[in-house]
């Protein structure tokens, strides 16, 4: 696996190209799974440092830098991760599943006996097995405790049904309507899923563990850098908003409060229509771009006119925009 993730560090990707990778070597993982039931925490723990370093800082070493707990990343879209494997469950959800195999299925009389006998006389019987596969059959028998507590159906993978309900009920995050049918491109929407949850590393939150940092907002120059600035209050941010706000004709809003932008956010998003599928895919690009400008701002102090960005975004938007819509961006004319 360390040899993939070299051979990827090769080339430069987006995060969102590195989620992707990180979804492919997990899925594969996961398939082996099903042929051997365990995995022990020391190789999982290496696997997932791996995979969060590489996510993080697209290097083959171990990092601790993280934008994000991979706890939450490994959550379904719609509860806010990326919808990466948690495999500290999966591995539980395949150690109940074999368990359950010898409660319902198993005819190895060996087992069964085994079994019985740990239930009689459980210290006893894990001093009688040799030490390596005591690990294993201590793990077994462990996970019989959560047997009861799952539910079965007959239609589906076990270890699935298992998985999702050990997952349990994670809050559904208000701005699924962002995330779902998005035709913006996958770095843009990787941007805003940060953006989102306050998770972009702005200059106030790199203060807060670093001495030393301009705080100054490289797009306007004149106030402090924050998210809600950049997004909300920023005169030059607003102004690229308010020309692709012109471009879709969509009448402008403004606030200075967080909830209410991401309550309009959410308002403009909902539902299937192909007004609410343009204006998806147009508020994850303006996010993308305005972030992307920023950094070469910051960083490589090169700038563009917000005229510049609009029409950019504009291009792009006539350029990912599936069938659907299509017709209706054609229609925008920027002014
Ligand atoms: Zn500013």
């Amino acid at each position: 696996m360390v040899a993939r993730i070299t051979s990827w560090t090769a080339k430069k990707l987006s995060y969102a190209g590195r989620a992707q990778l990180i979804q492919t070597v997990l899925f594969s993982i996961q398939a082996y799974w099903s042929q051997l039931f365990a995995i022990p925490s020391k190789v999982l723990n290496t696997i997932e440092a791996y995979c969060r370093s590489y996510l993080w800082s697209g290097t083959n070493t171990i990092t601790r830098k993280a934008l994000l707990a991979w706890e939450k990343v490994c959550t379904p879209k719609s509860v806010g991760g990326l919808g990466l494997i948690n495999m500290r469950l999966w591995n539980r959800a395949a150690i109940t599943k074999a368990s359950w195999d010898i409660e319902h299925k198993c005819d190895r009389l060996w087992i069964r006996w085994l079994h019985a006998y740990y239930i009689k006389n459980q210290q006893f019987c894990l001093m009688a097995i040799p030490q390596q596969a005591g690990w294993m059959v201590r793990k077994l028998f462990e996970a019989r405790d959560t047997l009861p507590l799952i539910q079965y159906n007959t239609v589906g993978s076990l270890i699935k049904q298992i998985y999702l309900q050990l997952m349990g009920n994670n809050e559904k995050i208000s701005w699924k309507t962002l995330r779902f049918g998005n035709n913006a491109r996958p770095k843009a929407q990787f941007i805003v899923w940060l953006q989102m949850q306050g998770r972009l590393l702005t200059v106030d939150r790199i203060a807060s563990w670093a001495v030393n940092v301009d705080h100054e907002c490289k797009l306007c120059n004149s106030q402090g850098e924050t998210r809600n600035h950049i997004f909300m209050e920023c005169p030059y941010s607003v102004k690229v908003w308010e020309g692709v706000l012109k471009w879709m004709k969509v009448p402008s809003f403004r606030t200075t409060k967080w909830e209410q932008l991401e309550k309009w956010i959410i308002q403009k998003t909902k539902g299937k229509s192909q007004k609410a599928q343009v204006f998806k895919m147009t508020y994850t690009e303006w996010v993308h771009t305005i972030w992307i400008e920023r950094n070469q701002h910051r960083f490589e102090e090169r700038s563009r006119s917000a005229e510049q960005l609009v029409r950019e975004i504009a291009y792009v938007c006539h350029i990912r925009a599936p069938t659907r819509i299509k017709e209706m961006v054609r229609q925008f004319v920027v002014s």
